[in-house]
């Protein structure tokens, strides 16, 4: 089996044949003014979002980049969006994603929070999965309790399957301090949108 790199042309020209010779198979002319690129979009769109990681967990935690929180900490919420492909079906899924946390000792930039759904948004991907993973990641910071809380619509219940054009999908996860204490846990909930 080939792992196919981005900085390695050769595999990708191979993975653009698969994707010219599955057209073909559906009978459609590869060389059509419209699918003539295709196969080299889609593989762009493959390589993009379908990455292979050894530990994602750790390559996502790698851009927290923490610093000193200040001494009387305070909740921190952010709400970013993400867009990932399910790996069901890898058709895309796409939403919002809030994150809640207390600091320990170290904080994030706001920013970075969203990079590390970004990170693990890059494979194949279920919703409740991305949803602990932010959670994990978000626990290397050692924070009194993290609130992950996500809702997202799923192309795969839109236009196959059940086609319900208005599903929508929430998962929310406290874990920590938002787990064990109910007093924290509460003031985190009252901080999601
Ligand atoms: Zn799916």
């Amino acid at each position: 089996m080939i792992a196919v790199q981005n900085d390695t042309n050769g595999s990708i020209a191979v993975y653009e044949e698969l994707i010219r010779e599955q057209l073909q198979m559906l009978g459609h002319d590869t060389d059509s003014e419209g699918l003539n690129e295709t196969p080299r979009r889609v593989a762009r769109v493959h390589m993009e979002h379908f990455n292979f990681s050894a530990d994602p967990i750790a390559e996502a935690a790698l851009h927290l980049k923490p610093f000193d929180a200040p001494a009387n900490p305070s909740f921190v919420s952010v709400r970013c969006s993400f867009s990932a492909f399910c790996e069901h079906h890898l058709l895309p899924f796409f939403g919002t994603a809030q994150v809640v946390y207390l600091p320990g000792a170290k904080i994030t930039g706001l920013s970075k929070i969203s990079r590390v759904i970004t990170s693990l948004c890059q494979r194949p991907q279920i919703q409740e999965r991305i949803t602990s993973e932010t959670a994990d990641v978000m626990m290397h910071l050692r924070p009194q309790g993290v609130l992950v809380d996500m809702q997202a619509e799923h192309t795969c219940m839109r236009v196959r399957g059940v086609r319900d054009a208005c599903s929508s999908t929430r998962t929310r996860l406290a874990v920590g301090g938002f787990r064990d204490d109910a007093d924290l846990r509460a003031q985190a909930l009252a901080m999601l949108d």
